[in-house]
């Protein structure tokens, strides 16, 4: 293993001397937990794949949902392969702006929301951190994505990023049964400005649930939208 690293929701183990890369997808629930040097490793159901170091550590890729994928895929064909070819750029890398997103999202009619949720666009927009970061740039969600201005972009660009280096450092947020590599449950994070609030007063706004009913849930794209139809325009 030369190194390991992420694309969008891929983790990509590069390998030496072969210059393959190991490709894998947790999908909804799967997880990788990375085992001891004891004699007998813990066996669990749903254990798919198992790769043995020469250290005596295991690598245990645990799928129970089976969405998950494994690929091995030579590194000069990565770009190429079709897990990748279509993907945005990555919110917290040097390719994303403000106005690369201006002109991908020219002329679509698409809802704002289910753009910057869309994998082509923009990569790792989940649908917590999408209503979070439209909440902060006062953007409402169902606004069509070609006319939103480059101004309001920048400033919705701005707030992906910052809603991303949050939620990172509080060790991610959102499936229940997340769990770190060594076992351990991920933290959950709770500091939402509206998401799952439906009903609520917004932090720093007027809105009273008695009389403006507060934050709004709709459904979009099969997915809940949380929202404040006083701050966001
Ligand atoms: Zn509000």
């Amino acid at each position: 293993v030369r190194a390991v690293r992420r694309r969008a929701k891929y983790i990509i183990i590069d390998l030496s001397p072969s210059e393959d890369c190991l490709v894998l997808h947790l999908g909804m629930s799967g997880s990788i937990r990375i085992s001891g040097k004891s004699a007998q490793p813990e066996k669990r159901p749903h254990d798919h794949m198992e790769i043995d170091f020469r250290s005596g550590k295991r690598l245990i890729f645990n799928d129970p949902r089976r969405f998950g994928a494994v690929y091995l895929i030579p590194a000069p064909a990565l770009d190429r392969h079709k897990a990748f070819v279509h993907l945005g750029p990555e919110p917290l890398e040097d390719g994303f702006s403000a106005a690369g997103l201006h002109a991908r999202l020219k002329g679509r009619t698409m809802p704002i929301k289910q753009a910057i949720m869309d994998q082509s666009i923009v990569v790792g927009v989940g649908n917590i951190y999408a209503c979070e970061a439209l909440f902060r740039a006062g953007i409402r969600p169902t606004l069509a994505a070609g006319r939103v201005s480059l101004k309001r972009l920048e400033a919705l660009a701005g707030h992906i990023c910052a809603v991303l280096a949050e939620a990172i450092a509080a060790g991610g947020s959102s499936l229940r049964d997340h769990r770190r590599v060594d076992g351990d449950m991920g933290y959950f994070q709770h500091s939402f400005g509206v998401y799952d609030r439906a009903g609520e007063a917004c932090p720093g706004c007027d809105c009273k649930p008695s009389r403006t009913g507060g934050i709004k849930r709709i459904v979009q794209g099969g997915r809940s939208t949380f929202y404040c139809p006083r701050k966001q325009s």
